[in-house]
């Protein structure tokens, strides 16, 4: 049987390769949790207690900088079983009437917000005026001015907002950052990133203007936007977009069923992307250089993600995404740990900027500058 110091040692010889990685994390998913850390623990509530936020209360189970101890909730039943399951005190349960008073908890550190789309922001700013941090789901807002009313709410009550952006923390693709940094593709022209899935029960929120402000490009095709920006490296400074519907009674006005954009960089390079209601196996990125190149499929999904470049496989231990991005977002909260890709509300506006001149574009037909 391996031990942990096996383990431990091959960990780091592999985080010694990939600097950017979160190798403690990835050590307590191997090995259970980290029984010698004494450091301070994030306390969380999670507010909206859905599918997203039930596996992320699975996931932090594992967690060793962070730790579950609350829960929000319109439905008291749930708030029973989550009491149970996860061991959350009762003094440490809200709703959604009387969450404000979370400000006199001196037991709950942050809320992370896993409602529907257009719930983030107002929960969001009820949380930061109860002097909590905030973690907010992606998209975190339904267009940027609301995003950056997050963000001033945020540094106003002097708490940090993050967004749920897991795959900033991924090793894989953090591993492919850190190989174009090093030159390994020469230069980088080119991003495709393709996303979607077909959705299925037409009355769910997702398919509600009201809650979820559009259709595919906020709920999957935002991984697009965010993953040009990473794997390129740059900000984009245009946009185009093409709208197409098949099916105008599932996808209602201001819901969109698919859209392709593509996104010009200063550099020259140009991203084309793919987002969708409609199709499956849709979930690829693909990086290329005038050196090489690195494609990742599946690329955004909760794992394994499987990536390769030109000169091989990018072998990486699996690791429960929610997991290493909650410990990681206990260390940027707690300790004031710098991440290679942020995740902080301003990164979360700049990706709203980009999706509201990329709707913008499906209307006008126009070439849509775009100023970060
Ligand atoms: P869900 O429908 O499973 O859960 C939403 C929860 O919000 C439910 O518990 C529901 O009861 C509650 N809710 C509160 N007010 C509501 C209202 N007015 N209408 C409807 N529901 C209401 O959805 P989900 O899949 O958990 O998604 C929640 C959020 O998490 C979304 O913003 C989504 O984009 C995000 N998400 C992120 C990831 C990721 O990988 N980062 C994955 C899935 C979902």
């Amino acid at each position: 049987m391996k031990s942990r110091r096996d383990f431990l040692h091959k960990v780091s010889a592999a985080a010694a390769a990939l600097p950017f990685v979160p190798s403690l994390a990835l050590a307590d998913q191997k090995e259970g949790k980290e029984e010698s850390y004494q450091g301070p623990v994030l306390r969380v509530a999670i507010c909206g207690l859905g599918s997203y936020g039930t596996r992320v209360a699975d996931a932090m189970q594992a967690c060793t900088r962070a730790k579950l101890v609350g829960a929000i909730s319109g439905t008291p039943s749930k708030l029973k079983e989550w009491q149970s399951k996860y061991g959350i005190p009762e003094k440490n349960c809200y709703n959604y009437e009387n969450f404000d008073n979370i400000r006199n908890n001196p037991d709950i550190d942050a809320v992370y917000v896993i409602t529907p789309n257009a719930l983030h922001k107002p929960q969001a700013i009820r949380v930061a005026k109860a002097g909590k941090h905030v973690i907010s789901e992606k998209p975190m807002a339904l267009n940027a001015a609301e995003g950056q009313e997050m963000v001033d709410a945020c540094k106003k009550a002097n708490v940090k907002l993050l967004v749920g952006y897991r795959m900033h923390l991924e090793p894989k693709t953090l591993e492919i950052i850190r190989l174009r940094k090093a030159g390994e593709f020469g230069k980088t022209p080119f991003f495709q990133g393709l996303c979607g899935f077909k959705i299925g029960d037409p009355t769910q929120w997702r398919l509600d203007k009201k809650l979820a402000g559009g259709g595919s490009l906020m709920d999957i095709g935002i991984y697009a936007v965010n993953g040009s920006r990473y794997m390129l490296g740059e900000e984009p400074t245009w946009v185009t977009a093409q709208e197409v519907k098949t099916d105008p009674v599932k996808f209602k006005e201001g819901v969109d069923e698919t859209i392709t954009f593509q996104l010009g960089f200063p550099s020259g390079a140009v991203a084309s992307c793919l987002s969708t209601y409609s199709m499956n196996n849709l979930d690829r990125f693909f990086l290329n250089g005038d050196k090489g190149f690195a494609e990742m499929w599946p690329s955004t999904g909760y794992g394994p993600i499987k990536a390769h470049t030109n000169k091989g496989e990018i072998e990486y231990p699996h690791v429960t995404h929610q997991t290493v991005q909650m410990d990681e977002m206990s260390d940027i909260i707690l300790k004031g740990k710098k991440v290679e890709v942020p995740l902080d509300g301003e990164e979360g506006v700049k990706d709203l900027k980009i999706m509201d001149a990329i709707v913008e574009a499906t209307k006008t037909g126009k070439k849509i500058p775009i100023k970060l």
